[in-house]
């Protein structure tokens, strides 16, 4: 039962905004520079955010030329188009928010390692090259020379091609999240964790949210911001979980490899991170059933195959350890587009990231905010 001073001042909210992943902080940072006098709160299950937000690479990326051909066949140019615009502009806008300090962003570029040139390949470059001047005003993707390979040390009989990316860059992800919280917090913005909401309900006239199915709070206006997590309040919508396994190799001397890489459409990628190391995540692709899921744990499948390939392919003449395994829950829809969709008159979706969330989501917080507005 709670006390009148609690009903007074704890309970009662112009914003809940529900899960505190980018997309949850994104939309909060929205909605208190708009309106610096609104109460707004968010709660979060975890004792800090336990979806993909602190679990991803870091990697601030927008697609690489195979899995961008690859969208154009499935979606269509103009989706295509659409959806690496959201990126690139939430990207944009993150850094303006936050500072390149407060997140450790790095322009660092990137390549994609081509394991099978697909046919008419350097035709396709040039026409995806074409399309994406709309978004970035010059070339984003070039062939480069062939003893690039080498000189990154990866083994030239698997990797055939490589093609970098200028734009792509890097963060800390840890950095990101926590200046994130605390420009919130210096905003008035209240986070509450290990608050599992359970259910809400929409009055019309405000909306109840109902949390470790003990307390109500109440708000004008309640946004959802659960990403993969969204089934369990509404399961009629297509979204899939997907789960992402990573690992980190102890520091590594002579190191040669600096900045993103990626290869199989995205499915796997690797950067350098903390003191010579290799982070290395993916794999998905292998068991797709498997991998749908939200149980966040790693499996010995996927981690034994990204050993496998840190040591054939990425590392051939390295001796490496592991340091650490980890996964993480990402969301995906038919469509490959998040859904941004009121679900009643007060109450916000902004889920089902569909990947890249570090660039996108600042994109879908303003979206999601602008919805409740
Ligand atoms: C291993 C891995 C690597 C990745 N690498 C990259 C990368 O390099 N670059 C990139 O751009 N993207 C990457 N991603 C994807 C990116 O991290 C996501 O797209 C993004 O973080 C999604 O943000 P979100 O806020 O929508 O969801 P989440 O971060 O999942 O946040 C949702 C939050 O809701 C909370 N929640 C769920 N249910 C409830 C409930 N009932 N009550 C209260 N709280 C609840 C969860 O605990 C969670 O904190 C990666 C993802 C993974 C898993």
């Amino acid at each position: 039962m709670l006390s009148f001073w609690e009903k007074e001042s704890f309970v009662k909210y112009d914003y809940i905004i529900v899960g505190s992943g980018i997309v949850g902080l994104s939309t909060a940072a929205t909605l208190i520079e708009k309106f610096p006098h609104k109460k707004i709160l968010i709660l979060e299950r975890g004792i800090f955010p336990l979806g993909a937000s602190t679990k991803n690479a870091g990697f601030a990326c927008f697609g690489n030329p195979t899995e961008l051909l690859w969208d154009i066949d499935y979606v269509g140019e103009e989706a295509m188009l659409e959806l690496v615009n959201k990126r690139w502009q939430g990207l944009m806008a993150l850094r303006t928010r936050l500072s390149d300090k407060k997140t450790g962003f790095k322009q660092t570029g990137s390549h994609e390692i081509i394991l099978d040139i697909p046919d008419d390949f350097e035709n396709k470059i040039k026409q995806l090259n074409k399309l994406l001047k709309k978004v970035f005003e010059k070339d984003v993707f070039a062939i480069t020379k062939s003893h690039k390979i080498k000189e990154f040390g990866f083994n030239y009989s698997l990797a055939k091609m490589l093609v970098s990316n200028i734009f792509e860059g890097q963060l800390h992800t840890g950095m990101l999240i926590t200046n994130l919280l605390a420009y919130l917090q210096k905003k008035g913005v209240k986070i509450l964790n290990g608050c599992t909401v359970n259910q809400f309900k929409d009055f019309k006239s405000g909306v109840e949210v109902l949390v470790n199915n003990e307390i109500s709070f109440q708000a004008t206006k309640v946004a959802i911001c659960t990403n993969a997590f969204i089934n369990q309040f509404f399961s009629h919508l297509s979204v899939k979980p997907g789960r992402g396994q990573v690992l980190v190799t102890k520091p590594i001397k002579n190191l040669k490899i600096k900045g993103n890489f990626h290869f199989d459409e995205g499915f796997y990628y690797f950067r350098d991170v903390g003191k010579g190391q290799i982070l290395f995540g993916g794999g998905r692709n292998l068991d797709f059933e498997g991998e749908t899921t939200t149980e966040i744990n790693t499996t010995e499948k996927i981690i034994n195959n990204l050993k496998d390939k840190l040591s054939t392919l990425i590392l051939p003449t390295h001796n490496f350890e592991i340091e650490q395994t980890w996964a993480g829950i990402m969301a995906y829809t038919p469509n490959r587009k998040p859904i941004v969709e009121l679900c009643s008159s007060n109450i916000v979706l902004g889920v089902a990231l569909n990947g890249m969330g570090v660039a996108i989501g600042t994109n879908i917080g303003e979206q999601t905010a602008q919805l409740i507005i």
